[in-house]
């Protein structure tokens, strides 16, 4: 929804990229493979002279010893020592090119990198010439875990499914994830909190808020024909949930499924396993006060 945003460009779970992407030459939301993409080559000359003259195997290294949830007690202090701080900013400077390639070819003002998990950004956190704030989305972890369980066909690759978590697994790695936010936070990005249910039931007065909470230029105004229905137009996302693949008129509504679907006694662990956190966010203990 955000690609149709005037002076918006997304990226995918950028994160991703370089395996799915650069590695395994997967497919680019535009249905074309990654190395074939205009978008992605125009993005890759600008910020490197080519795809072909980075050392993807130097990023693979800096992003494990800076961008892995094990790293998270290193990499949300405010200070860091000199060693640490050196690899952060080798891994982010590679980010940080491809944002701005992106931004000129895209004739764009806002980058949208939606790599979702915490320690990314931690490490972006980082370095004083990314302009970086956060878009915290959170969905009722009852939800999550129901999603999880769930076999989705991968688009990219022939015979490939989403990876599935079982429930105690999604659970915990809510609880952190969420809990994990607080950490950028300290380090001073700004966080603006929004609700998965309320985008969807209501998607522009939420994105309104969104891009004042977070101060982003241009225009609050998602481009949408009526309350639930927006045209997209498709990206170049490289990476990221197939729903990415999807353009045309699309309606926009809850994913409500899991509350009529899901067998109480899993409700009720995922419901003990992610208390008080949920109900900090205003997600109700007993789900069947959950509006459908
Ligand atoms: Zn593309």
């Amino acid at each position: 929804m955000l690609a149709e945003m005037p002076g918006v460009v997304v990226l995918g779970e950028l994160r991703h990229m370089w395996e799915r992407g650069i590695g395994n030459d997967e497919l680019c939301a535009c249905s074309t493979p990654f190395s074939e993409c205009p978008f992605w080559r125009s993005v890759g000359d600008r910020a490197f002279g080519g795809w072909d003259r980075l050392d993807v195997e130097r990023v693979l290294w800096l992003k494990d010893t800076v961008d892995r949830k094990r790293r998270l007690t290193r990499t949300t202090r405010r200070r860091t020592p000199p060693d640490l701080r050196d690899d952060l900013l080798a891994y982010t400077g590679h980010y940080r090119r491809i944002y701005e390639a992106a931004a000129e070819v895209a004739g764009a003002s806002v980058v949208v990198d939606s790599s979702k998990v915490v320690p990314l950004p931690m490490a972006l956190s980082h370095d004083p010439a990314i302009d970086l704030r956060i878009a915290h989305i959170v969905r009722d972890p009852r939800g999550v875990a129901y999603s999880w369980q769930k076999s989705v066909a991968r688009p990219e690759k022939e015979g490939e499914s989403m990876p599935r978590i079982g429930l105690v697994d999604s659970t915990q790695n809510w609880v952190v994830h969420n809990m994990s936010m607080t950490g950028l936070r300290y380090r001073g990005v700004p966080v603006h909190r929004l609700r998965y249910e309320d985008l969807v039931r209501d998607p522009g007065p939420v994105v309104r808020d969104l891009w004042r909470g977070l101060r982003l230029p241009g225009s609050a105004e998602l481009p949408l024909s009526d309350r639930h229905t927006i045209t997209l137009n498709g990206t170049h996302s490289v990476a990221g949930n197939p729903m990415r693949f999807r353009t045309g008129e699309t309606t926009v509504r809850p994913d409500t499924e899991w509350v009529g679907r899901m067998n109480a006694r899993d409700r009720r662990a995922v419901t003990a396993l992610s208390l008080p956190l949920l109900k900090r966010y205003g997600y109700p203990a007993r789900v069947r006060e959950v509006p459908a």
